[in-house]
């Protein structure tokens, strides 16, 4: 999952940054609201992080602008604390939720994730597909019951893969979802990368649609 934070304080982009690292999310950061505009306009992102006091261009005018243009990701905006006016307006511009300055990253967390579950479909935290559950909450993965370890990207491919089911998801979108915006992305690496979930968890669960990308097999308890 990736998720674009959007913050002219350095110290709180970067405190939230590393807490959404630590939940293995994908993670951009834009320090003013012209560059912010920008990667959503042009990146592909789950869900994002909204300062609404920004130079160059304020959250407000940009939310505003996404959403004019139809771009429709679950944002999250911060505002200051007791401004219920600041909240207000940006709900009525487009925003999916609020976290009033300062929070706890812990609140921040639970809210990007109950965000990116509502965008998705899915009511709990848990992801399954047969005996593979997936807990959003606690970034783990397990298989009929038993843990298994997987890196950050079989981790992320798995979870895009999941809220995806009964869609074919080709490679590089794919590849958007569990890598950062300056890695190079290989289309092999990715292959090497399914593989190993295969193994890791069950040979038939990925399959390659030729030409298109990977579906998972059909999902008994899905959505
Ligand atoms: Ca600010």
């Amino acid at each position: 999952m990736r998720i674009l934070i959007i913050e002219d304080n350095h110290d709180v982009a970067r405190q939230v940054r590393i807490a959404l690292e630590e939940e293995l999310y994908v993670v951009d950061v834009a320090n003013d609201g012209k560059q912010g505009w920008f990667l959503g306009d042009t990146e592909t992102y789950d869900a994002v992080i909204l300062d609404l006091g920004l130079p160059i261009l304020d959250g407000l005018t940009l939310l505003q602008r996404w959403r004019q243009d139809g771009n429709l990701v679950p944002v999250l905006i911060l505002t200051s604390r007791d401004t219920w006016r600041e909240k207000v307006a940006g709900l009525r511009a487009g925003a999916d939720d609020y976290l009033a300055k300062p929070f706890e990253l812990e609140e921040m967390l639970a809210r990007v994730e109950s965000l990116i579950r509502r965008a998705s479909g899915h009511a709990s935290p848990v992801l399954k597909c047969g005996p593979v559950e997936l807990d959003t909450s606690s970034a783990r993965v397990t298989m009929k019951g038993h843990h298994v370890n997987l890196t950050a990207q079989e981790y992320r491919a798995l979870q895009y893969l999941i809220q995806h089911q009964g869609k074919v998801v080709s490679k590089p979108e794919l590849s958007e979802h569990i890598y950062e915006q300056e890695v190079e992305r290989d289309s092999n690496v990715i292959e090497v990368l399914i593989n190993h979930l295969r193994n890791k968890l069950d040979p038939e669960l990925i399959q390659t649609r030729r030409g298109l990308g990977y579906q998972l097999k059909e999902c008994d308890g899905g959505p």
